[in-house]
């Protein structure tokens, strides 16, 4: 719509109400005449539908307050401008100090806007007016690693589905040549509201399917949706040491934003598979190492598996009980400043299931002189005590 068109077009007229209406007189009358109007009503009817063109362009500008009173203005203006001589072609945006950009181009800007705003299916609060940047929608993915890309960092490829506009119709739904149109029943709000037992209660509109708007003429690509369902795949940085269930953040990876809004994020939850030897505490690796009981009893050095790296050489001191934690420090899991956290080394007092003679006779001998009685003496003191 141009100044051109404000000035020649009687809105109130069309819509049959006082200038004085008020917001709600507006849309019952508008809400009237568009049921009566509707090409759905009348199939073939030019005239019904030019009449039906004429309201809704009436409404579209009479129900936002500030068009209406831009609106209001000019007419009044109006009048003196052509009263006076103007010259043809006078810009009457420059009245206001505005660019141009109240015409057509911009108004179906912030219909298209719209549109997706509510295709995307989330309630973002955002009306069909508003011409605001708007941030793309944060995307969540998943991802399964095995432990050690966990732990090494890993480029993946992530399959997204994605909406883009459609390209036929740059997302209008519309057939070529042919708009879309705020929808009639819900006013462009996209919800229709249900009396039931006195409260009311919104739903979807049913007319536009929640959109909003309306498409007369559907695109025969998209079949009216304005949008194209790709596939689009990113390549996602895991960084090195990442756990199982986190959740990392790509900034900028998710859904482009709209009215040159920034893009979303994309949220890649985390599945790390569990490994035969190494588990996972923090930024800690644990490993359960078995040792002999004379390796416990006596002390030893031993080898302990590192993640990635040869076997390190570890001391066990003398008299080690089972079940003790031993510490090797820096071979761990990495960190995001660089460092590693430590290798928790828990070890495993074996029982020997088979003997040979000359091992049973030594540990005999040693039983001799070690009774358990000894030990659980104190232990029944104890609970006599108690
Ligand atoms: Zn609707
Ligand atoms: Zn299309």
């Amino acid at each position: 719509m141009s100044t051109k068109d404000y000035l020649e077009k009687d809105y109130y007229k069309s819509l049959g109400v006082a200038k004085t209406a008020t917001q709600d007189e507006i849309k019952k009358s508008y809400r009237k005449l568009a049921r009566k109007y509707h090409p759905d009503t009348n199939k073939g009817d030019t005239e019904a539908e030019e009449k039906f063109k004429e309201i809704s362009e009436a409404y579209d500008v009479l129900s936002d307050d500030k068009r209406r009173k831009e609106y209001d203005e000019i007419r009044s203006h109006g009048g003196s401008f052509r009263g006076g001589g103007g010259p043809q072609g006078f810009d009457l945006n420059d009245l206001f100090g505005q660019p141009q950009q109240g015409g057509t181009g911009e108004r179906l800007g912030d219909l298209f806007g719209g549109l997706f705003g509510r295709g995307s299916g989330t309630a973002r609060g955002t009306s069909s007016t508003t011409r605001r940047p708007r941030r793309g929608q944060d995307v969540e993915s998943e991802v399964t690693l095995s432990f050690t890309e966990a732990l090494k960092g890993i480029t993946v490829p992530l399959r997204l589905s994605s909406e883009a506009p459609c390209a036929t119709c740059r997302g209008t739904g519309a057939k070529a040549g042919t708009l879309p149109r705020v929808c009639p029943y819900c006013d462009g709000t996209g919800q229709e509201t249900k009396n039931m037992g006195g409260f009311g209660f919104a739903e979807p509109c049913h007319h536009c399917h929640g959109r909003g708007m309306v498409v007369d003429d559907p695109c025969p690509t998209c079949h009216g949706s304005g949008r194209a369902v790709g596939h689009r795949t990113i390549q996602a940085r895991i960084p090195a040491g990442v756990k199982d269930g986190q959740t990392i953040r790509l900034k900028g990876k998710g859904a482009p934003g709209e009215n040159s809004g920034p893009a979303g994020d994309l949220l890649v939850k985390l599945k790390v598979t569990a490994h035969p030897v190494f588990g996972r505490d923090g930024d800690n690796l644990t490993v359960h190492v078995p040792v002999t009981f004379p390796e416990a009893a006596l002390g030893a050095e031993i080898f302990v598996p590192v993640h990635g790296a040869p076997p390190v050489k570890m001391r066990i001191p003398e008299g080690t009980p089972n079940g003790r934690v031993l510490r090797v420090r820096g071979k761990g899991a990495p960190r995001r400043d660089g460092t590693r956290g430590d290798l928790l080394v828990t070890l495993e007092v074996q029982v020997p299931q088979k003997l040979s003679d000359s091992e049973r006779e030594a540990l005999k001998r040693f039983a001799d002189s070690h009774r358990g009685d000894e030990l659980r003496d104190t232990l029944v003191e104890q609970a006599k005590e108690g």
